[in-house]
């Protein structure tokens, strides 16, 4: 248990051991590797992920082969409203066992729904393995959009993919060449504004969170929560999907790195939440 990172088990840095699951996927591919592990192992029948033929506005969709993972790789401009899809997967896909990934405030929708399943019955319990992901904030289309076009001076069409790092925004090129970066400060006027209201940076909701932040480049760090999430991880490794390092327990760029940028969004958030309640404006519920 840690206070700014949520209750784990184990954290660990690691990467998919298959170059073309790395390839394209953001940093160590962990969720495209878990995902296609659990098809091809029988412990899931499918995954909700982000579609990624329109990365530009992505939509949920059903993965359920070893290439619709593969399809939906990397990182996506704006929110995938994954949680609405979940009831479909289960009812007209028949998915009896469904992987999900989402960002930490679609954990807090998909862990109530499956505590207090109004709507939800019988589709929670044929959720089996829930993956989420590092988010500082998140940006609407057209947002991003004006970030790439007009402060990274790219266009859409040429690029490969987008990365948030190092205090910058980062654009990578469909040609190769060396990304464009702009300085975040210049992007949070752009962030939407229920994220100024999130207090949770490392997905604590999950069965393992997974994000670049406390690794080296290329590599993810991953945080066990579950014992589901470290069996899952644990096979994965036993079984040569992935290679792991020790994560950096000390180091600057390393654990205290991810708890300090953890710790800043829930102070900042708290205290935009403080200011929201004293002024009678709605604030979130968590569970
Ligand atoms: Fe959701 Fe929070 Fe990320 Fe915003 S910062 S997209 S509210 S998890």
């Amino acid at each position: 248990m840690s206070k700014s990172l949520g209750n784990y088990m184990e954290i660990i840095t690691a990467r998919a051991t298959d170059a073309d699951v790395r390839s394209r996927s953001q940093d160590g591919g962990i969720v495209s590797a878990a995902f296609i592990y659990g098809i091809e192992n029988g412990i899931l029948d499918g995954s909700i992920v982000a579609s990624a033929p329109d990365k530009h506005n992505p939509s949920p969709v059903v993965a359920i082969t070893k290439e619709d993972i593969l399809k939906a790789r990397g990182t996506k401009y704006s929110i995938s409203p994954n949680v609405a899809l979940l009831k479909s997967a289960v009812r007209e896909h028949g998915l009896e066992k469904v992987g999900f990934v989402g960002t930490p405030c679609q954990l807090v929708a998909l862990r109530k729904a499956i505590k207090y399943p109004l709507g939800f019955r019988h589709v929670g319990d044929k959720v089996g393995l829930i993956i989420g992901i590092f988010c500082m904030e998140n940006f609407n289309y057209q947002s991003m959009k004006i970030l790439i076009e007009e402060y990274a001076n790219v266009s859409m069409d040429d690029v490969l993919k987008t990365d948030i790092g190092k205090g910058k925004l980062w654009v990578y090129k469909k040609d190769g060449s060396e990304p464009i970066t702009v300085p975040l400060k210049e992007t949070h006027i752009f962030e939407q504004k229920s994220c100024h209201v999130c207090t949770d940076y490392t997905s604590e909701l999950a069965d393992f969170s997974t994000g670049s932040v406390g690794s080296p480049d290329g590599w993810s760090t991953v945080i066990i929560r579950t014992k589901r999430g470290k069996e899952f991880i644990d096979k994965m490794i036993a079984d040569g999907k992935l290679e792991t390092q020790p994560a950096d327990l000390e180091g600057k760029g390393g654990i205290p790195l991810l708890e300090k940028l953890s710790n800043g969004k829930k102070e900042k958030s708290l205290d935009t939440i403080r200011i929201r309640e004293e002024n009678g404006l709605p604030v979130p519920k968590l569970l």
